[in-house]
């Protein structure tokens, strides 16, 4: 019985040790960091820069986390939808009708150009809605590119401008982030990459995410387009037809 006990008492105190030990670990080293930083003088000097220096601490520790979490291609930019395809927020537009001329940036890489004509390729043959190509940068509504920008957590994006008051897009402009989609270290097969697009081009029809086997879903480029995202194309343009 003694030794029971013995052993029992031997054991909360080596775990605590363990725990308290890590506490220490990381409570010096985060120290550490924040005063490299704030002896390297980028922070600023005073209370002001320590606070700046333990704050950009946090962001990488949070951003490395994100990026090596359980979707680890994936990204957002707001930390509190975790890693999704971008951090797209409803616009509650759409096109006047179920149609908007697309025109692809000849500079971007080649794999982008592929992808953006098979995604262009599969909503075109769902039927619910047109992108219809053109060679001129002007007349299209749709301009579809790259980016290259690590700061951000998002495999795309889709920026838009909207009339407030018809709530109808002036133009929309897809970027891919060659960041993560042709970064080796990221995985990304040619499908995602397409399914990628096709995300991207949902919200340049006026989609918004959703958390269903869908194309749309936010935590994305699992899936391609999906029977229900014709249907949600369809109910979005009913009324121009
Ligand atoms: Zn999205």
């Amino acid at each position: 019985m003694r030794t029971i006990i013995a052993m029992i008492r031997f054991l909360i105190r080596a775990i605590w040790s363990l725990v308290w030990g890590l506490f220490w670990t990381l409570a010096l080293s985060f120290a550490l960091v924040v005063g490299v930083l704030f002896f390297s003088g980028k922070t600023g000097s005073g209370i002001d820069g320590v606070s700046r220096a333990a704050q950009t601490v946090v962001t990488q520790v949070d951003a490395y986390f994100h990026r090596t979490g359980p979707m680890l291609s994936q990204g957002s930019p707001s930390a509190q939808e975790g890693l999704a395809t971008d951090g797209h927020t409803s616009t509650g537009a759409r096109w006047d009708q179920a149609t908007a001329k697309v025109y692809l940036d000849p500079a971007m890489d080649e794999t982008f150009t592929l992808a953006y004509e098979e995604a262009l390729e599969s909503w075109n043959q769902t039927g619910a809605f047109t992108f219809q190509l053109v060679t001129s940068e002007e007349e299209a509504d749709i301009l579809l590119t790259e980016m290259d920008d690590s700061t951000v957590s998002a495999a795309g994006e889709a920026e838009s401008q909207t009339n407030v008051l018809t709530h109808r897009f002036k133009r929309v402009i897809v970027r891919l982030n060659r960041y993560y989609l042709l970064n080796k270290q990221y995985n990304y097969s040619h499908q995602r990459i397409v399914n990628t697009a096709e995300h991207e081009l949902g919200h340049a029809i006026g989609l918004d995410h959703n958390e269903e086997e869908s194309v749309m879903q936010s935590a994305g480029s699992f899936y391609s387009i999906q029977a229900r995202d014709i249907e949600a194309v369809r109910q979005l343009y009913k009324e121009s037809e």
